[in-house]
């Protein structure tokens, strides 16, 4: 498995990870297949989606505080519960193929991290599958 490390610099943020996902791919010596984007963080996540143009980013960081508000009366003592349930809305992790070495993303896809409760140092493991 390889690890690479992401620094957030707000409290929620999409950061595009796919040129680290596609460095742990050549290292891995991944040719035909399959990896596996992971996030071990209780209030991050892993998504696949447009990262052509930037406001689709940042609409999916306003869309998701829409469905998940900060001040909505939860009660885990944190304060951050709108993060644990973006993390848990997105997912931890996505299954990516791998084409001749490389990631095969649709043209205007890319693999985001997305911080819900930072800024934090966050780390996203990728493993071969197959
Ligand atoms: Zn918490």
């Amino acid at each position: 498995m390889e690890r690479f490390e992401v620094t957030t610099l707000r409290r929620e943020q999409l950061v595009d990870v796919t040129r680290s996902v596609d460095e742990a791919v050549r290292a891995l010596d991944v040719h035909e297949g399959a990896v596996l984007v992971y996030c071990p963080h209780t209030t991050a996540a892993i998504t696949v989606n447009e990262n052509a143009d930037p406001a689709v980013p940042a609409d999916l960081v306003e869309g998701l505080r829409r469905l998940a508000p900060s001040d909505a009366g939860w009660t885990h003592s944190e304060g951050n519960s709108d993060g644990h349930l973006k993390s848990s809305l997105v997912g931890a992790s996505e299954v990516v193929p791998v084409s001749g070495g490389r990631l095969a993303l649709g043209t205007w896809q890319g693999i985001w991290l997305c911080e819900f409760d930072g800024p934090r140092r966050r780390t996203v493991w990728v493993q071969r599958l197959g």
